[in-house]
């Protein structure tokens, strides 16, 4: 009984992981060092430089300039 119990418990700690772990698929390889880094990174992990801002836009972004261009739109026909 105090085995299952355990077991649950650890089954939780690594469920509390599993956001660590999804930051790690979105890799780019640093521009000095050009080791795999978390692409939101603002310094190298490994060689400490720090980084120009992605070149990439971060989702949030994106949406932001689609809600822009719908409420220009909407604006358009009205
Ligand atoms: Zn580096």
């Amino acid at each position: 009984m105090m085995f299952e119990e355990d077991e649950e418990y650890f089954d939780f700690e690594n469920k509390s992981e599993l956001p660590e772990e999804l930051d790690f698929k979105h890799l780019k390889p640093c521009p000095y060092c050009e080791k795999p880094i978390p692409e939101d990174s603002i310094s190298c992990l490994y060689c400490g430089n720090s980084l120009p801002l992605s070149t990439k836009k971060p989702a949030w972004m994106a949406w932001i300039l689609v809600f822009l261009v719908i409420c220009t739109i909407l604006l358009a026909v009205f």
